[in-house]
């Protein structure tokens, strides 16, 4: 099916629903109302069922979605069947954290190496991953398009500016620099300050209502 009919909000909500779907056919579930991936996914069930309307699964009354087709789906859309691999710039803190973190729970991306510009940092992590020095980024980067960029901010442009040479197609941005990319490079910003502020300001200014 053509992917580009379905709209970004929905797309969004893949990941999320594709990893409720895999939990439950490893239960052996074979099908789910949308009352029941609402509740898990925490997305209303009128949003559930115009999103897998787009995919051609209709739900039926009484009887809710077959786990394994939807399941199928979601693996050829969200390309699971093929292994992505990842770059790591920036093997702080937060960098390390994502080392460690095992992203093939979930989801078929890999972070297979990393790069940092301290030489005390190089060679080879606890998690097996090859860290090497970042001068070295063009030389190693094979055929790996996306990167995580967990550099200090004011190094945030420069890096990105050799990854775009050296045409990354997409990068995950968790510092809080703006970067500027050309437009056939795919960003994420994620500011975890900024995040955390909003919630913040949500709880006070939006308090949620209680259920009944
Ligand atoms: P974090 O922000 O992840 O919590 P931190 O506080 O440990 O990390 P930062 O100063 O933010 O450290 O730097 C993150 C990592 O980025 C460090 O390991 C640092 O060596 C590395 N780094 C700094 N400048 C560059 C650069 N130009 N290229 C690659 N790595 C860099």
């Amino acid at each position: 099916m053509d992917n580009s009919k379905i709209p970004q909000a929905t797309a969004k909500r893949l990941p999320l629903y594709y990893r409720f779907l895999n939990n439950l056919n490893h239960q052996g579930k074979k099908r789910v109302s949308s009352k029941e991936l609402s509740d898990a996914v925490k997305v209303d069930s009128a949003t559930i069922r115009r999103d897998f309307s787009y995919f051609g699964a209709l739900g039926k009354k009484g009887y809710g979605y077959n786990v394994e087709y939807l399941l199928g789906f979601f693996r050829k859309t969200l390309d699971q069947d093929e292994l992505t691999n990842v770059a790591l710039i920036g093997v702080g803190n937060l960098g390390t954290a994502f080392l460690h973190y095992n992203f093939m729970k979930n989801n078929n991306t890999r972070i297979m190496m990393a790069f940092d510009a301290d030489p005390n940092k190089t060679g080879t992590n606890s998690d097996g991953v090859p860290i090497y020095h970042i001068d070295d980024l063009e030389e190693k980067m094979g055929d790996v398009r996306v990167a995580i960029l967990t550099v200090p901010s004011n190094a945030a442009q420069e890096i990105t500016n050799r990854l775009v040479e050296f045409g990354i197609d997409g990068i995950l941005n968790f510092t809080p620099a703006r970067i500027t990319v050309p437009s056939d490079v795919r960003v994420h910003h994620i500011d975890l300050a900024i995040e955390l502020q909003a919630l913040v300001y949500f709880l006070k200014h939006y308090p949620l209502i209680e259920d009944e």
